[in-house]
């Protein structure tokens, strides 16, 4: 039997790694806190598909998913609309969250994975630096690697020692609190935009989105501070002015969830641990969408453990997924991190002022699934016309090019932190590292 792998946490990372090592021969179980009718959230994703290959699975068929929609952006005063020009060819797929778990789920089995649901997990067991297992609702459990997928707020990445220099906790405004629903589709001679996202809309600190579908209307509100349900009532009723379709009946979700917007994990590693998904922050933070970079790092780290000959699984060992995960897409997720704070610091009206001027335009907002660094989002705005809009706008607002320059040096900062992580790991000088990597992201 091949080493025992234990996956905390069903996420969508987890799984994938999971399923990898036990094509392997790898002894692998993952344990779930919910029951397997209840895994995923009632809503639909939006993801890039080459997550599939890249955890060795097929392409679902075709009614499984389709094309996601171009978005229409509006700044506070809902004046400027920026409409998303996608290729087809680079448009992300849109698919039903339980949908996409009843795939990966149903692979990972076939390839050997075991699930144990209803079963969540309390804590991580140490023996001295090492991390040998994990306490469980149900009772201890050990084995000789443990892959954390429970996402944000993994009580494993939560209580490891201080000393191992993994952060415990988001920092306030890295955490997006969101309010997802799908409500009845009213009749309606003018639905105005297909997918519209508002940023900052009505001068609150997030953004709101309302979409179209087949058969109802799916609603988004995302607050940096966490929003109760009064205020996302109150949201409502002025989203429904707006939009003559959106309908006061919820048919589908209706819940609160948290989705990390910021950097990733500084260290994603200790002896016996390695931190996947979104308990290693890898969404892309100005967007927050994880799955596709939670599955591509499933590929990777799966490689690592495999090719491991030591078998020991050593933080010396799984630093070669860090330095990985970091080369492939860490390195270009923590530069929009700084993009993100920029967001936090602007006022609506700076906002209003960066769409008007063409600043930022449809372009800029067109994010593809082939959009996977700053520098893929900004490539077009050296374009000249596009540039000589974008430098008029910002001579004519010292305070909103005061802020862009901050973020500026941020990125430099960022990117130079990043090029700086130690080359193998010694525990003093990556938990150096990060403290140095972490302060590049203060707001
Ligand atoms: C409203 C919303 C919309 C989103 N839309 C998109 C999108 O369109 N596209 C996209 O790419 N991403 C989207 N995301 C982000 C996406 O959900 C994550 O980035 C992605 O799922 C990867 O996270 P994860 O699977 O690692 O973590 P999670 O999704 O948090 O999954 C963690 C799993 O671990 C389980 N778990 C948690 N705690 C425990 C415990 N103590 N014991 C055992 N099990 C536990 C959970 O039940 C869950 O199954 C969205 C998130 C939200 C909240």
């Amino acid at each position: 039997m091949g080493k025992k792998i234990i996956v905390a946490g069903g996420g969508h990372g987890g799984i994938g790694c999971a399923a990898l090592l036990a094509k392997k021969g790898f002894d692998v179980t993952v344990y779930e806190k919910c029951k397997r009718k209840d895994i995923g959230y009632d809503w639909t994703d939006i993801f890039d598909r080459k997550a599939f290959a890249a955890i060795g699975m097929d392409m679902p068929s075709d009614d499984k998913w389709c094309l996601k929609n171009d978005m229409t952006f509006y700044g506070p005063n809902m004046t400027m609309a920026l409409v998303q020009n996608t290729p087809v060819d680079q448009l992300e797929i849109q698919m039903e969250r339980k949908v996409l778990y009843d795939c990966i789920i149903e692979y990972a089995e076939n390839c050997g994975v075991k699930f144990e649901f209803g079963n969540a997990v309390e804590a991580p067991i140490m023996l001295g630096n090492r991390v040998v297992g994990i306490k469980t609702e149900k009772g201890d459990v050990f084995g000789d690697l443990v892959i954390d997928s429970c996402g944000m707020n993994s009580p494993v990445r939560g209580q490891l020692p201080e000393y191992l220099g993994i952060q415990h906790e988001a920092q306030p405004f890295e955490r997006f609190y969101v309010w997802r629903g799908f409500y009845e589709k009213l009749e309606c001679d003018n639905i105005p935009d297909k997918f519209r996202l508002m940023l900052f809309h009505k001068g609150k600190l997030g953004i709101s989105w309302v979409a179209e579908e087949e058969e109802y209307t799916d609603v988004l509100i995302g607050r940096f501070i966490e929003p109760d349900m009064e205020e996302v009532e109150k949201t409502l009723a002025v989203l429904r002015e707006e939009n003559g379709h959106l309908g006061e009946k919820l048919v589908r979700g209706g819940a609160f969830a948290h989705i990390p917007v910021r950097q990733p994990l500084a260290v994603l590693v200790a002896d016996g641990y390695a931190a996947i998904g979104d308990c290693a922050f890898m969404t892309v933070p100005i967007i927050g969408s994880g799955i596709a970079n939670s599955m591509k790092a499933a590929k990777i780290l799966a490689e690592v453990i495999c090719n491991d000959k030591t078998e020991s699984y050593s933080a010396a060992a799984l630093w070669k997924y860090q330095k990985e995960y970091w080369k492939q897409i860490g390195n270009s997720m923590a530069p929009m991190a700084a993009v993100k704070l920029l967001l936090t610091r602007l006022q609506p009206e700076e906002i209003d002022y960066i769409f008007e001027k063409g600043i930022l335009n449809a372009e800029d907002m067109t994010i593809s699934a082939d959009t996977t660094s700053l520098f893929d989002m900004v490539k077009d705005m050296i374009e000249p016309e596009a540039l000589k809009a974008k430098i008029t706008g910002l001579a004519g607002n010292p305070a909103v090019l005061k802020k862009i320059l901050r973020m500026v040096k941020d990125i430099a900062a960022v990117t130079v932190a990043t090029t700086l992580m130690p080359a193998s790991y010694e525990v003093n000088k990556v938990r150096k590292w990060a403290e140095m990597y972490n302060k590049c992201f203060k707001r």
